[in-house]
C-alpha cells in the first residue's frame, strides 16, 4: 500500500500545554495507519505532572480570556476557521492516517465540519448576554457567565470534529479547555491548538494532554474542572459522569446508539437504500448516530433487499484510504476488526442470514467488509449492541404502531429516521421515536446549525445549534434595588 510516510504526521510534540509542544513524559502511544498496520508517529502520553500544568495553565489563562469582548474572542475563532479551511488537505490527510477514513470522506467530512463549527460559534460570542427583568420599581438582569476550565475527552471516529464542537462554543463563552484525544487518535487535536496558537489564541486557553483512560479520569477528576464533555461509549459515559456528579461538575454526554430506520412501503427504494447504506457503512461504520436496525415494511423487502446488496457490491471501492477514487477503508483498529467479527459470528450462530460481506477483506489492514444480515429478530445480539462497524441488521414489519414499538424497544435513544412518501405519516413517527435527532427521508445529517445529541442512555445534553451555549455557561442574576429597603422591624 502506498503513501504511508513514516515520517509525515509526526507532530513537533505530543502534548500541547500553554501555547506549545510537549513532549509526553509517560507511556508510548504509537499511531498505526489502520491501513497497512504500519507506526507513522510516535506519540507519548502525558504523566500526572504534565496533566496538572495544563489544568494550571487553562485556570491561569480563562479569566483574561473571559474578560475580552466576544467580538475579539469570536474573531480569534473565526480566523482559526478560515487556516483550516486553507490547510484542509493536509489536515484531511493526517486524519485520514490517524483514523482509516477514507481521504473522499475527510476532505468534506472533517476539518471542515470543525471549520464549520468555529465559525457558528465564532460568530456567536459576541451576541452572548443575559435577560433585563423589570419587577414594579426594581429590577433584576442576569449576566451569562463561563463555566471556567471545561474538559473534553473524544472518541476515534471523528476526532477533529469532536475537538472543535466542544472547544468552538467552550471559547467562545470564555472558558479554557483541556482536550483529551482518544488514544487511538491523537493527532488533529493537536493540529486544532496549533491553529487556535496561530489565530492568535492566548496561551493556556486550549490545551490537549494524550492518553487512556487513566488520563481522562484524573482531568475529570480534578476540582478544579467546571464541566466535562464527553464522547464516546455508554460504559464510559457512565464512569464519567459518575465521577463528575462527585465534584457536581456540569456534564455534555454524547454516547453511543443503536438508532432505527422505518422504511416504509411508499417510500422511494433509492433513497431509503441510499439512506440505509449513509448510516451504515460511511466511515466504515463508526459513527455514533448510525441506523443500524433497518426496519422495513414487509412489501418492500424484497425490493430493498435486493438493491442494497446490488449497490453495495458494485459500489464499493476499498482500497487505500489515501486515493480519493476510494470510498471505503479500514477498521480503526485491529482490536475494533476484532469486536465487528466477533459479532458477525454472533449473527451467523443465532440464525440471521448473510446477505453480503461478513467476512474480513483479504488484503493488509484492518478492512471488513460491508455486511448486511436480514431475517434479523429484536432479541439478536446484533440488533441489540452497538457493533460500531459496518454490519446492517435488517428487521421485518408489519404496522406503524408496531414499526414504532420495536424502533424504541432499546435503552439507547441517539438518532432514528423515517422514510415513507406519507407526509403525515413522516412526522408522526419522527415525533414518536424516543432520540434525540430524528430525519425524514434522510439521514446522518448533522450540520452545525441544529442541536445534536442523544436521549435515554445516549446521552445528556446537545452539541451545535444555539442552546449548545448553555452547556458551556451559566446565569448569573443581580437584583437591583431601587429602595427604600423596607424591613418587618
Ligand atoms: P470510549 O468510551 O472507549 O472512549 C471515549 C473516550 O473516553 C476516550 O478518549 C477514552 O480514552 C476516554 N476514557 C475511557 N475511560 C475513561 C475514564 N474512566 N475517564 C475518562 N475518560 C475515559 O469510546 P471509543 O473511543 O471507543 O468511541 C466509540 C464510542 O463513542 C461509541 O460508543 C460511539 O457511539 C461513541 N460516539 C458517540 C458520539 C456522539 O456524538 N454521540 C460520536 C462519536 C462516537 P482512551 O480511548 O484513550 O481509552
Amino acid at each position: 500500500m502506498a503513501n504511508a510516510d513514516p515520517k509525515s504526521v509526526q507532530p513537533e510534540g505530543s502534548l500541547f500545554i500553554n501555547g506549545g509542544f510537549v513532549a509526553g513524559a509517560g507511556a508510548a502511544l504509537p499511531v498505526i495507519y489502520p491501513a497497512t498496520g504500519q507506526v507513522v508517529a510516535e506519540l507519548a502520553e502525558a504523566d500526572g505532572g504534565q496533566v496538572d500544568a495544563a489544568l494550571a495553565a487553562a485556570v491561569e489563562a480563562q479569566k483574561a480570556w473571559a474578560a475580552l469582548p466576544g467580538v475579539e474572542r469570536g474573531r480569534v475563532l473565526r480566523r482559526a476557521a478560515d487556516i483550516i479551511r486553507a490547510r484542509n488537505a493536509e489536515l484531511s490527510r493526517i486524519e485520514t492516517m490517524d483514523t482509516g477514513k477514507p481521504l473522499q470522506e475527510t476532505l468534506v467530512a472533517d476539518p471542515t465540519s470543525a471549520a464549520d463549527a468555529l465559525e457558528y460559534f465564532g460568530g456567536q460570542a459576541a451576541m452572548l448576554g443575559g435577560d433585563h427583568i423589570q419587577l414594579g420599581r426594581d429590577w433584576a438582569y442576569t449576566i451569562r457567565e463561563p463555566l471556567g476550565v471545561c474538559v473534553g475527552i473524544g472518541a476515534w471516529n471523528y476526532p477533529m470534529q469532536i475537538a472543535a464542537w466542544k472547544s468552538a462554543p467552550a471559547l467562545a463563552c470564555g472558558n479554557a479547555m483541556v482536550f483529551k484525544p482518544s488514544e487511538t487518535t491523537p493527532l488533529t487535536a493537536l493540529a486544532l491548538a496549533e491553529i487556535y496558537r496561530e489565530a492568535g489564541l492566548p496561551d493556556g486557553v486550549f490545551n490537549v494532554v494524550q492518553g487512556r483512560g487513566e488520563v481522562g479520569a484524573a482531568l475529570v477528576n480534578d476540582p478544579r474542572v467546571a464541566k466535562v464533555s464527553l464522547t464516546g461509549s455508554v460504559p464510559t459515559g457512565r464512569k464519567v459522569y459518575a465521577a463528575a456528579a462527585e465534584g457536581m461538575r456540569h456534564v455534555t454526554m454524547e454516547l453511543g446508539g443503536k438508532s432505527p430506520i422505518l422504511v416504509f412501503d411508499d417510500a422511494d427504494l433509492e433513497d431509503a437504500v441510499s439512506g440505509a447504506i449513509n448510516g451504515n457503512f460511511y466511515a466504515s461504520g463508526q459513527v455514533c448516530s448510525n441506523g443500524t436496525r433497518v426496519f422495513v415494511q414487509s412489501g418492500l423487502m424484497d425490493a430493498f433487499l435486493e438493491r442494497l446488496k446490488a449497490r453495495l457490491e458494485a459500489g464499493i471501492v476499498a482500497g487505500d484510504p489515501l486515493d480519493e477514487a476510494v470510498n471505503y477503508g479500514p477498521m480503526v483498529s485491529n482490536a475494533q476488526r476484532q469486536i465487528v467479527l466477533g459479532y458477525v459470528e454472533k449473527g451467523l450462530a443465532e440464525g440471521a442470514r448473510l446477505i453480503t460481506g461478513g467476512k474480513a477483506m483479504d488484503r493488509e489492514g484492518f478492512y471488513v467488509e460491508p455486511t448486511v444480515f436480514a431475517d434479523v429478530t429484536d432479541d439478536m445480539t446484533i440488533a441489540r449492541e452497538e457493533i460500531f462497524g459496518p454490519v446492517m441488521s435488517v428487521l421485518s414489519f408489519e404496522t406503524e404502531e408496531e414499526g414504532i414499538a420495536r424502533a424504541n424497544a432499546t435503552e439507547f435513544g441517539l438518532s432514528g429516521a423515517v422514510f415513507t412518501a406519507d407526509l403525515t405519516r413522516g412526522h408522526r413517527v419522527a415525533a414518536a421515536l424516543e432520540c434525540g435527532s430524528a430525519w425524514i427521508n434522510a439521514y446522518n445529517l448533522t450540520p452545525v446549525e441544529v442541536p445534536f445529541g442523544g436521549s435515554k442512555m445516549s446521552g445528556v445534553g446537545r452539541e451545535n445549534g444555539p442552546r449548545a451555549i448553555e452547556n458551556f455557561s451559566q446565569l448569573k442574576t443581580v437584583y437591583v434595588g431601587m429602595g427604600p429597603v423596607e424591613a418587618a422591624y
